[in-house]
């Protein structure tokens, strides 16, 4: 007998012995040996969320004002794990999309045990194809779970030095050159800069920026260029202006312009519609620099680790990005930055109701890794 089912047994003596010395003309052996103590609590609970932006956000993609979220929660002996989905419409995901896949994954979960964890994310993914978001949200409460039964952070469970974070950037949506400006100033506290292009305004948003400050930029095209020459003179011109580098010039059907593009730029690029998993990262290499990882788009904190490894294999230069998210995806990701060259964490610093205070920190643009259990996020 192992030792659950004697614990279960043994509690169940207890309460018979107490029940018959109570009630000791009634016949209640048989319902008392049925009825086993139950020694696990395992709830599964998920809620949609309404984050709200600050500004109105604009990409060459898409303009709003909020973007709905879906919290997750896996409680199991005593300790709750959490995790959040915030889907894009770039990958055909929405709130509703995301609850129909946790709803599915319900059963699986209940009867996984969470400390095998590969497995289970293993069989997620058999679910279905895509749902990235929904998929990142389970496997980054069952990563939350473990850490937090183990009490360890979770970048230390990964053997990673907090001190190594880099430096996030800031980003500024496509706007008016005043507003531009205005969103400038407000960003005094970051070093590093992020600016949306992608429109034939380009010109203007950056001379606006450049209009109020000289810090290091670096430049999201968004898929907007859709001619190869004209990506080639904007990246150019932007290399001429101090930035850094250019993410995504063109649409991600367009790889074998990039590669003609890359040959005739001096600064990296970035691709980052062009990637959402492992398996896309080979057939980059020539037409990219590097790769900007999200969890939203590849399905959690394990796959993440999988595209880091691959792309330092083939020599490529790692950024971590995100969504609008909360800051507990936000923190999820931010402790994998220890491994990564180029951080773009600011989507929870562009939302105007956060409904977690706590997580990852960010002072002067550097992330400040949380020191509690698990992902460090209440
Ligand atoms: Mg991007």
């Amino acid at each position: 007998m192992d030792r659950k089912r004697f614990c279960q047994l043994a509690g169940s003596a207890v309460l018979l012995t107490a029940a018959t010395s109570l009630f000791p003309h009634k016949k209640i052996l048989k319902y008392a040996y049925c009825k086993p103590v139950k020694s696990s609590d395992f709830k599964f609970s998920y809620e949609k969320y309404r984050l709200n932006l600050q500004h109105t956000w604009t990409t060459s993609g898409s303009s709003s004002d909020f973007r709905d979220i879906v919290i997750v929660k896996i409680e199991k002996d005593g300790v709750t794990g959490i995790g959040e989905a915030a889907p894009s419409k770039r990958y055909n995901e929405t709130a509703d999309s995301v609850l129909s896949f946790i709803k599915k994954s319900e059963s699986l979960i209940s009867q996984s045990d969470l400390w095998q964890f590969h497995e289970l994310n293993e069989n997620l993914n058999k679910i279905s194809d895509g749902e990235y978001a929904a998929k990142t949200a389970l496997d980054t409460a069952i990563l939350d779970w473990v850490t937090k039964k183990l009490n360890i952070p979770l970048y230390k469970y990964f053997g990673l030095d907090k001190n190594k974070t880099p430096i996030t950037s800031f980003s500024i949506g496509i706007d008016k050159p005043d507003i531009v400006r205005q969103k400038v100033k407000e960003a005094a506290d970051y070093p590093l800069l992020k600016i949306k292009v992608g429109y034939p305004e380009d010109k203007e948003m950056i001379d606006a920026v450049r209009s109020v400050t000289n810090k290091t930029i670096r430049v999201d095209a968004n898929e907007g260029w859709k001619i190869k020459e004209e990506a080639v003179e904007k990246i150019n011109w932007l290399a001429s202006q101090g930035v850094e580098f250019v993410e995504q010039p063109m649409p991600a059907n367009m790889l074998e312009e990039m590669k003609w593009v890359k040959k005739r730029v001096k600064i990296p690029l970035i691709a980052d519609e062009n990637v959402k998993t492992a398996r896309d990262i080979p057939s980059l290499v020539g037409a990219y620099d590097g790769i900007n990882i999200k969890l939203m788009k590849c399905g959690g904190i394990q796959e993440a680790l999988r595209m880091i490894a691959l792309a330092r294999s083939l020599n490529l230069k790692i950024m971590v990005g995100c969504m609008i998210e909360s800051s507990l995806a936000i923190t999820a990701m931010a402790h994998l930055t220890p491994l990564v060259d180029y951080a773009d964490l600011d989507g929870n610093l562009l939302i105007s109701n956060d409904p977690f205070k706590s997580g990852v920190k960010v002072e002067k643009g550097k992330l400040i890794l949380p020191d509690e259990a698990g992902l460090g996020v209440k």
